[in-house]
């Protein structure tokens, strides 16, 4: 009886799934130059660099329409160790030398704790000057470069600061006296606990945002930037180089963003679609929403209409593109932009 008693209720009283997130990256600047509205557009999310959110953009979007949602670097070491303060940050590889940049991206040693807590102390002023409606962490990831054709993929992080805390939480006994010789313990003999352990860490630092979030701002959402390799590409790279280990992710992220940047990866198009299906797939039995983000600069409007509807497959229950300057800059792709988002919203 109370089976079929629900089953009458009409459509509107019974649980409507949320709206799909038509999302758009960058300041809308351009975009809004143009003479464009997000609304018009179908656009209902904003994600932007937090340090290009003011009240003026927050106050429009809303106007508009949108959500608006924080990108937050968490491990981009590239200013910090600018200052030669800050030198025992440096990510150190197998040799026991400072790993270099990788193209443009200069990551971190991820266990400098007086880097951590810069980070959480720059979050923390973010969420509580700042009324968005949720925090995407960027560049959360052991050093390496995988927005490339050929991606950098260093050994790293073999610092004092990582081998012994690796040593104090797997009680895991590392021989040598320095980091080479550390380095080449742990790579012979060590190399399951300490690839587990860097995804870990990963995570703790995840976990120590949550916790920022839970304290000062309760209702934000917790969102995620990530390489989009499947675990069969670059020989499980992803786990194993950058220590991103999917479900663990999973179950601290409200949102993850897989960032599938056809062109940049040198990919062809249907990589986009193939990879957020398998994502969705290796997830499927986690409640963490899928909302990849997708290249709209350098590819031809028609390459970007079928990078964003590959965005939509699977469970992906949003999408985003990089970036909605990308788009204003080109009528063609506004145009594609406007039928997509406005057919799916109707
Ligand atoms: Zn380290």
């Amino acid at each position: 009886m109370r089976r079929r008693a629900f089953l009458a209720l009409p459509a509107a009283l019974r649980a409507a799934p949320d709206p799909l997130v038509l999302g758009a990256y960058s300041s809308p600047k351009t975009f809004w130059e143009r003479g464009g509205r997000l609304d018009e557009y179908g656009i209902n999310a904003i994600f932007t660099g937090h340090r290009s959110i003011d009240e003026a953009l927050l106050g429009r979007a809303r106007k508009e329409g949108s959500r608006v949602f924080a990108e937050f670097p968490a491990w981009n070491g590239r200013d910090w160790l600018k200052q030669p303060e800050n030198a025992a940050s440096w990510p150190i590889d197998e040799t026991g030398q400072r790993s270099p940049a990788q193209t443009w991206f200069q990551g971190i040693c991820p266990t400098n704790e007086a880097f951590l807590r810069s980070r959480l102390a720059e979050l923390e002023q973010l969420v509580t000057t700042r009324r968005v409606d949720g925090v995407w962490l960027d560049y959360l990831h052991w050093h390496a470069q995988f927005e490339d054709p050929r991606p950098g993929l260093p050994e790293t992080c073999f610092n004092a600061s990582c081998v012994e805390r690796f040593r104090r939480e797997t009680g895991v006994k590392v021989a040598g006296d320095a980091p080479r010789d550390w380095a080449a313990d742990i790579l012979k003999r060590r190399q399951t606990a300490w690839r587990e352990w860097r995804c870990s860490v990963v995570v703790d630092f995840a976990r120590r945002c949550r916790a920022v979030l839970a304290k000062h701002a309760p209702g934000m959402l917790l969102g995620n930037y990530q390489c989009a390799w499947r675990d069969d590409e670059h020989a499980g790279a992803r786990r194993r180089v950058l220590g991103l280990d999917l479900p663990a992710m999973a179950r601290v992220f409200d949102v993850l963003s897989p960032m599938v940047y056809h062109g940049r990866s040198g990919q062809p198009v249907g990589w986009v679609r193939r990879n957020v299906e398998w994502l969705s797939g290796r997830l499927r039995r986690e409640a963490v929403k899928i909302w990849p983000i997708v290249q709209a600069h350098q590819a031809p409007a028609a390459e970007f209409e079928q990078a964003m509807r590959g965005g939509l497959a699977g469970r992906a229950s949003g999408v985003m593109m990089f970036t909605l300057a990308a788009v204003a800059e080109d009528p063609e792709k506004m145009a594609v932009l406007q039928k997509l988002y406005r057919g799916l919203r109707a």
